[in-house]
């Protein structure tokens, strides 16, 4: 099959990501599920302001090459764990972005404090730390999602976050609603007060408002 469409998708969220500030030089990975069940993923260490649609790298499920000039990311086990364990899943979207990675450094849950976390399916657990680059730190971020039916972003202790998506957009909304929410919990924070978490009642009102769980 010809993958240049999925390559421009995936080229374009990325730099979605870099603009909206998740995403600086080459931290974070984006990937798609394809048609014929192969994946296009970005690939390992390259600086996304020199990345070309054309350098986006094509592998199987098992992590191995299909096409393209470079390594896929070296995250390809987080991605393909995600995909073998949720077939629904068809994108996935890994950052550094700081809040996350600050807030993923002690361990604790966010609280669903606002409407970002509401629709990323909040609370949001943080997945114990494994060495980034290892097929564990997918298989825990695969056992989260499959625990906690809604949730469609985590974070990788003392690493960043995660989110999946139905399609790349999704997925890209999920992250920054994650990264947002993050943010978000760290300035309220800041005023020595506690944070009011919404109720369980609140948020099903909020799901009924807008129809749709983990989406706007
Ligand atoms: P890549 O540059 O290999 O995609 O990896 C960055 C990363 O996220 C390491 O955890
Ligand atoms: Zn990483």
């Amino acid at each position: 099959m010809s993958y240049p469409i999925y390559k421009q998708a995936i080229y374009e969220t990325t730099l979605n990501l870099v603009k909206v500030g998740l995403i600086r030089l080459s931290s974070g990975n984006i990937s798609t599920r394809l048609p014929d069940g192969n994946i296009a993923i970005t690939p390992s260490g390259i600086l996304y302001d020199k990345m070309k649609p054309d350098d986006i790298v094509i592998m199987d499920l098992g992590g191995n090459k299909i096409e393209g000039k470079y390594k896929p990311s070296s995250e390809k086990a987080l991605h393909n764990e995600i995909y073998k364990a949720h077939p629904d899943v068809n994108a996935v979207v890994h950052t550094h972005s700081i809040h996350a990675i600050a807030f993923s450094t002690v361990g604790i849950e966010l609280p669903v404090v606002c409407l970002e976390l509401v629709f990323v399916g909040g609370p949001i657990p943080v997945a114990d730390y494994q060495t980034p680059g290892t097929v564990k730190v997918g298989i825990g971020a695969a056992k989260h999602f499959s625990e906690k039916p809604g949730l469609r972003g985590l974070l990788l202790q003392n690493h960043g976050l995660v989110a999946i998506g139905n399609d790349l957009n999704d997925a890209y909304q999920n992250a920054y609603n994650l990264e947002t929410g993050a943010e978000i919990y760290h300035l309220a924070l800041q005023t020595g007060k506690k944070p009011i978490s919404l109720t369980d009642f609140q948020i099903t009102q909020i799901f009924e408002q807008y129809k749709k769980p983990g989406k706007y």
